[in-house]
């Protein structure tokens, strides 16, 4: 295979970001402006209404609150959900920490169901067999961009009188195989800023709902129980997760992006489909139509194999995305190895990772092509 002189853009960089002149121009405004809390200013206010209309369907427009990253919007949603002491969350081994520490920081248990093995999403099956009487949410994540099976969810929810919580920050304006918007079906759907997210003001969150209830819940835990209209009286507890102006800033700057971001993201996608043809030791993911293409998931045979053989060609991978699934790690002592197994052999066999960027070239794209058929051939 041919050597590359450039190695693929990230988003560590410019060049795989989508940072430009509507940022530098934000950033600018609020500065001048001197104002730099949300509570004072518009920037903040102005990106929940424009997230809200991005997000809106036929039947609904949400409301939207912004905070400060992608974890605090889910804490936003947990608490509003009225998790507490001994309160269960049914959710996922393969996601951020995020998704869990919220449940953990309100005293909750976290109960981990299995994932399907062909997208490292929840197996709704698992989800309904580790209800008990003391569960009282799911948090589904759409991992990578793929959409988690929220018909099936929202029916078990339903069924028990749970609180279902989307995870979206991986799936910006995913959509399910109906084309349907991840995020419209749970009683809550979080988003992140961070990073390495799609969009991204280094951090942030925001956190949709269609329920006007839980939208005041989540606003008065955003701002320490305050509601400011009403004068300085603490209503409920509340934390201070309040996103700046200038994050707010950046973000609407962003969110004008964001559908190009994806867009493109899907023709690339489509480009590697196309470019890899049918090589049976790699699978894409089955279900294209709607993906968000956070990352570029694949199934191979043994993912360390394939991430030190990629990686030597030029094409960072990930073996497993995690180095073991959430309940693994210390800070969730009492998991016993085996606890979801499909789980495991995805992280520890089937599951390599790709970035995946709008900003990669055709030219980009060949090359992680030739790299997957190399490796398959060897
Ligand atoms: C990034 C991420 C989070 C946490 O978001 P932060 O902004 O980093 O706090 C939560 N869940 C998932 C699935 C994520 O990818």
């Amino acid at each position: 295979m041919p050597e590359r002189e450039m190695p693929l853009p990230t988003v560590l960089e410019p060049r795989g970001r989508t940072l430009g002149a509507e940022e530098r121009a934000a950033v600018l405004r609020v500065l001048d402006s001197a104002v730099l809390c949300s509570s004072f200013g518009s920037e903040a206010r102005s990106l929940e209404s424009e997230m809200s209309r991005l997000y809106a369907t036929r039947d609904a427009v949400p409301e939207t609150v912004a905070c400060s990253s992608g974890t605090a919007a889910l804490h936003l949603a947990v608490a509003a959900a009225g998790i507490g002491p001994g309160d269960e969350v049914v959710t996922t081994p393969i996601s951020d920490f995020g998704t869990v520490a919220p449940v953990m920081a309100q005293g909750g248990r976290v109960v981990f169901a299995d994932v399907r093995p062909e997208d490292g999403n929840l197996d709704p099956a698992a989800v309904e067999a580790a209800v008990t009487d003391r569960t009282k949410a799911v948090i589904a994540v759409h991992l990578f961009g793929a959409a988690a099976d929220v018909d099936a969810l929202r029916a078990i929810c339903d069924r028990h009188a749970l609180v279902l919580i989307e995870d979206c920050a991986q799936a910006w304006l995913g959509q399910d195989a109906s084309g349907r918007l991840l995020g419209t079906v749970g009683d809550i759907a979080c988003f992140s800023l961070q990073q390495f997210k799609h969009i991204t003001a280094g951090d942030g969150g925001l956190a949709l709902t269609g329920d006007r209830a839980l939208a005041r819940r989540m606003r008065l835990f955003m701002d320490k129980g305050w509601d400011r209209s009403e004068g300085r009286i603490h209503r409920e507890t509340g934390l201070n997760y309040r996103m700046t102006e200038l994050t707010a800033a950046v973000a609407r700057a962003q969110l004008g992006k964001v559908t190009e971001v994806v867009r493109l993201r899907r023709e690339r996608a489509g480009q590697l489909a196309e470019a890899l043809g049918n090589v049976p030791a790699v699978r894409m993911p089955g279900q294209r139509r709607g993906h968000a293409w956070w990352v570029m998931p694949l199934l191979v045979d043994d993912n360390a194999r394939w991430a030190k053989a990629l990686g030597e060609l030029g094409v960072p991978a990930l073996p497993g995305y995690l180095e073991r699934p959430l309940y693994a790690n210390p800070a969730l002592p009492g998991h016993p190895p085996g606890l979801c197994p499909r789980a495991e052999e995805l992280i520890a066999r089937t599951l390599l990772v790709l970035q995946w960027n709008e900003r990669y070239s055709q030219s980009d794209v060949d090359h992680i092509a030739r790299a997957l058929r190399e490796v398959a051939a060897r």
